[in-house]
Order: C-alpha cells, then sequence, then structure tokens
C-alpha cells in the first residue's frame, strides 16, 4: 500500500504529513483499507461526503468521517498535533511525558496527558502472540513506600507479574501484568494469555506457581539464589522497567496502561521501523474511548 509510512525520521515524517489534510488522507486509507461498508446499514458503495474524505451511503446517506469509530473520534485538537504524538510515543526509545508534549507541541499538558492515554490503550498486547522456548516469570512491587518516587499518598503497593523470554544472554520479549494478589489463580490466568504451554516455564519457589504444571507441562520452580543470580535476565527487565516508571510518571493509578506501554515499545525494538504504522492502525481499529473512562 502506496499509504505506508515506515520511516523513523522527523524530516519524513513532516514531509508526509505537512497539515491536517494529510492526516486524514491517511486515516481514511487505513480505516477503507479492504474497501467501504457503511457502518450504518453495511451497503458498500459510497459518494464523497461533505468534509473532505468523507464518505455518504449511497443507500441510507449516512456520513461517516475517517475519524469516526476509532480512538481519534472527538479529538479536540487538531489531527496533525495528535499524530506527532503518536509519532513521539512510538519512536522515542523511552517513550515522551505529557509535560514534554506540551512544550513541544503547545497544547495544554492536561490534554495531552489525556490523549497519550487513549494512545496507551492501544498499545495493550493482542495476546496472539504467546512467549516460546525459555520464559522466565516473578512478581514485583510497584509503588508504596519503597518506591517513594511513585509518591506516597498513593498509598498500597502494586503487584505486577512480569514474564521474559530467554534468548541467549538476552531478552526478545516481556509480557506484564498488574494484579490484586499473587495467587494460583491470578498468575495462571496472566501465564495462559502469554505464555505457550509447551515453553520451558521457570518460576521460583513461590507456592502460586504450585501445580501449574498442568497447564505448563515443562514448568520448573527453582529456588533463586544470592541477589536472583539464576534469573538474572528477569531481574534486569524488572529494574529497567521500575527505573523506566519512576522516570515517567507519578502514580501508580493507571499502572496498567504504563506497563503496556513500556512492553509494546520493548518487544518492538527490533523492527522499530514499522511502529508508527503499527499503533496508528491499532487507533484506528480500537473503539473510541470517551474522557469519563478513563478518568473513572
Ligand atoms: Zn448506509
Amino acid at each position: 500500500m502506496e499509504n505506508r509510512f515506515k520511516s523513523l525520521t522527523l524530516f519524513e515524517f513532516q514531509e508526509k504529513f505537512p497539515d491536517d489534510d494529510s492526516c486524514k488522507l491517511y486515516l481514511a486509507n487505513l480505516k477503507w483499507s479492504n474497501g467501504f461498508s457503511c457502518s450504518k446499514c453495511g451497503h458498500t458503495n459510497y459518494c464523497a461526503g461533505n468534509g473532505s474524505y468523507d464518505r455518504q451511503c449511497t443507500s441510507c446517506n449516512y456520513i461517516e468521517s475517517p475519524t469516526a469509530g476509532t480512538l481519534f473520534h472527538q479529538v479536540k485538537f487538531s489531527l496533525l498535533k495528535a499524530f506527532y504524538i503518536i509519532y513521539y510515543v512510538s519512536t522515542s526509545k523511552n517513550g515522551i511525558s505529557s509535560t514534554e508534549l506540551s512544550r513541544k507541541l503547545g497544547l495544554r499538558q492536561k490534554t495531552c496527558w489525556l490523549f497519550k492515554r487513549k494512545v496507551m490503550s492501544a498499545m495493550k498486547s493482542s495476546q496472539n502472540f504467546p512467549m516460546e522456548g525459555k520464559v522466565d516469570v516473578d512478581e514485583t512491587y510497584v509503588g508504596g513506600q519503597d518506591d517513594e518516587a511513585l509518591g506516597r499518598n498513593e498509598g498500597k503497593k502494586k503487584i505486577v507479574v512480569v514474564a521474559i523470554e530467554r534468548k541467549g544472554k538476552g531478552v526478545s520479549r516481556m509480557y506484564a501484568k498488574v494484579i490484586k494478589t499473587a495467587s494460583k489463580q491470578n498468575l495462571k490466568e496472566f501465564m495462559i494469555q502469554h505464555i505457550d504451554n509447551e515453553a520451558e516455564v521457570r518460576t521460583d519457589k513461590w507456592g502460586g506457581y504450585r501445580g501449574l504444571e498442568s497447564e505448563f507441562p515443562k514448568l520448573k520452580q527453582e529456588k533463586s539464589e544470592k541477589k536472583g543470580k539464576n534469573f538474572s535476565q528477569l531481574h534486569r527487565s524488572i529494574m529497567m522497567f521500575k527505573a523506566w516508571l519512576r522516570g515517567t510518571h507519578h502514580s501508580v493509578k493507571h499502572l496498567q496502561a504504563y506497563v503496556d506501554e513500556y512492553t509494546y515499545r520493548y518487544n518492538r525494538h527490533k523492527m522499530k521501523e514499522g511502529i508508527f504504522e503499527n499503533l496508528i492502525n491499532r487507533l484506528v481499529k480500537a473503539a473510541p474511548l470517551p474522557y469519563k473512562f478513563i478518568i473513572a
């Protein structure tokens, strides 16, 4: 498709998207990449609607814009700025804070945060590509007193279960989930969502993993050595994630969304070229997310 945008450079981004119109065209091509189908009646013939790139159903006359029914729905600032937010979030190595976005784009910080939060919701794992081979799992605590940067007033710590797929001495992928307790049920649910049942899963001796051999026949529980030496890749990954989290925000309220943002970028560190296109496609395919649901 000619529509594709695969570059990482800001220069090429600016060339491809000089104004709102070019963004609208890009969205229209993505949204109707498999042809037009009226979202009211399913009819597949259309003519041009009033606005640029709107399409009007020739059967029921319903007019649909490229942003309707997507995460761009009712965005109150220019589409071009929304594209910039997606560009920075997807292509910056460590992501970008809403404060920084606000400075770069001349929008209010809160406005940037709310839209970025929508973008983050599109970064959630599809759960279609479970981890295979050697997989390590452990839980970690985020927030609370031993993590002062996250804000004491947030109070309670949260438990995050983390899994990595090991490749040689490195890590090829990582998934994580905020859980209420480290119970067998919660751990199992996460593992089924993200780990292939043939994987060689390693955990520590925690009782919550006991008996999970029924789902993961190759699961082994290993006593964690001093300073977690035998789980070094996993612990390093957790440390890096926590360091990122401390530098990025000050609330554990939306912790799962931050986990999703981090792992989305992490799992694409070797195929960065298509990351902007992938993310924008996800925003087009996702249902609108009204702000009241974000704040609730
Ligand atoms: Zn129709």
